[in-house]
């Protein structure tokens, strides 16, 4: 007879996406031959028709077709797209690209990064396995093993039974990590609640702006003139901003949520589209001249590297206020509504260095500190920041001073530590597994030997300046079990990971407490 503790220790936690998945019927899987490989990005298996674009993804979705999304690359503007494919394959992007992220959010199949497609968006046409796929063909992706296949292969439901709960239960009595999600729609924090999450360690705020009836107002920020034009905008953000918030904290019931403050470059936000472009210069009283050059303007030649996270409240402190009011009225109105007591956690990205975070605090505190004092209500806040630059890891002993708590953005530390683009690297990292230069895509498996160096010198250093405060991990690898037992390891609080990877957390959580029981 095993004991509950052996049980927990015995089982893998790979095995768990396959409970929580769609697979493909085993029988017909045997004898189908993959017509092409690439990135296993997000677990699961879908069969539907190809469809070249977002929005013909919605129509065909509507006529109840099931489709799979094949694209370049997606960008925010495609999620809803997304949302209604089965699956999504695209030709370009690791395993924390957009498209990568965002399906495993959504518990979707994806395969990524298959550079064997030779695509062409425009005439809706790729080539793959010496054939030429046009829109309305079948395919079967395998998000698991990243197969692409011709033809429909039957799916099977993902079924839970009443031992994974019993399982559940167990690891949770052993494992010391907490486990959070990264979630920014109340379905998905809904679902990582149901599957055991005790709160949001990452809502990225930037997803809820490309909802349709938002992307005109931000749109019309980014092409202000002055302060009062962009606040003017803004202030059309803020109710629906505030709107979101009020869902996930209630979604969320009385969990802890952080909320991290507007992060990529502003020209993912500008339109592409002709007709979009002409729309934004008559509400702008622009030209369309005017307009373009504006966005021209934006064009960065490495914009990773660019004008995103902080960098953007530092030059429009403006939006760091919107956000902060939306966030702190939302927690004011939830915890009235359901009787608990929310203390809201405001997270600012891309910090590298201590002055640039306190600026933007003292925006956040000076703002927050206001709408507490006009609702005349008692309310504790706490804002911390992302360690994803080197530089703010190596500097962690003055980065404490002024943040609350340290949430360790492993995609960007990962891809800043290595120096190489978390979405083109997958372009020649299979040439460094070939030659046993690499094991494993640093961007799924922890690199324990750099980036944990430095994850662990500055939870050293943050241990010896402020004890008291809470540590955690928010990119990918926060679901990966041996980036797990790496955090559990180093001391750290929490990890976070997307919904459908939760279970996998608290097993893999478990597991390291276990095996590293003094
Ligand atoms: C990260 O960089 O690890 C992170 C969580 O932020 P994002 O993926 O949104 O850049
Ligand atoms: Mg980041």
């Amino acid at each position: 007879m095993r004991t509950e503790k052996e049980a927990v220790a015995m089982i893998d936690p790979r095995n768990l996406d396959t409970l929580l998945h769609p697979g493909f019927d085993p029988k017909a899987l045997k004898e189908a031959e993959p017509v092409g490989r690439a990135l296993g990005a997000s677990p699961g298996a879908a069969c539907g028709k190809i469809v070249f674009s977002a929005e013909d993804a919605e129509e065909w979705a509507k006529r109840k077709e099931k489709v799979i999304l094949v694209r370049l690359e997606t960008s925010p503007e495609d999620i809803v797209g997304m949302k209604a494919s089965q699956g999504i394959l695209t030709g370009r992007g690791g395993r924390t690209s957009h498209a990568a992220v965002v399906a495993r959010g959504m518990g979707k199949c994806c395969v990524s990064g298959c550079t064997e497609m030779v695509m062409d968006e425009e005439n809706k046409t790729f080539k793959l396995g010496g054939k030429e796929y046009h829109e309305g063909d079948i395919i079967s992706i395998d998000g698991t093993t990243g197969n692409i296949y011709d033809g429909a292969i039957p799916t099977v439901e993902a079924s839970v039974s009443g031992d994974f709960g019993r399982i559940m239960a167990w690891a949770d009595k052993y494992r010391k990590l907490k486990v959070r999600t990264n979630a920014d729609t109340p379905t998905d924090a809904a679902k990582a609640k149901e599957l055991g999450a005790e709160g949001i360690w990452l809502c990225r705020t930037e997803h809820m702006f490309f909802e349709p009836d938002r992307i005109g107002a931000i749109r019309e920020m980014i092409c202000s003139d002055t302060v009062e034009e962009r606040e003017a905008a803004l202030n059309k953000l803020e109710p629906m901003q505030q709107g979101d918030f009020e869902k996930l904290y209630e979604a969320m019931d009385g969990y802890n949520v952080t909320i991290r403050f507007l992060d990529p470059p502003l020209h993912e936000f500008v339109p592409t589209e002709e007709k979009d472009i002409e729309e934004l210069a008559k509400t702008k009283g622009k030209s369309v001249e005017e307009i373009k050059a504006i966005i021209s303007s934006l064009h960065e030649f490495n914009p990773m590297m660019g004008h995103r996270g902080c960098r953007l409240a530092v030059t429009y402190p403006e939006i760091a206020k919107m956000q902060t009011r939306a966030v702190i009225k939302a927690a004011i109105a939830v915890s009235k509504k359901i009787g608990k007591n929310i203390e809201p956690e405001i997270m600012i990205p891309l910090v590298g260095e201590v002055k640039e975070l306190k600026y933007v605090k003292d925006v956040v505190c000076a703002t927050a500190d206001e709408v507490i004092a006009e609702a005349g209500v008692e309310m504790k806040y706490h804002v911390g920041t992302m360690i994803e630059i080197p530089r703010a890891a190596l500097t962690a002993d003055e980065i404490a001073k002024e943040a609350e708590f340290f949430s360790f953005g492993t995609n960007d530390l990962t891809q800043m530590t290595f120096g190489f683009s978390r979405d083109d690297a997958g372009k020649f990292l299979s040439a460094y597994y070939d030659k046993k230069i690499y094991e494993n895509d640093p961007f799924q498996k922890l690199d324990q030997v750099g980036v944990g160096k430095l994850i662990k010198m500055a939870a050293e250093m943050w241990r010896a300046t402020r004890p008291d405060i809470h540590l955690g991990i928010c990119g990918e690898h926060g679901g990966d079990p041996t980036t797990i037992e790496f955090c559990h390891k180093v001391g750290l609080d929490y990890v976070s990971c997307s919904p459908y990877r939760v279970p996998v957390a608290r097993l893999a959580a478990a597991q390291a407490a276990i095996k590293n029981e003094k």
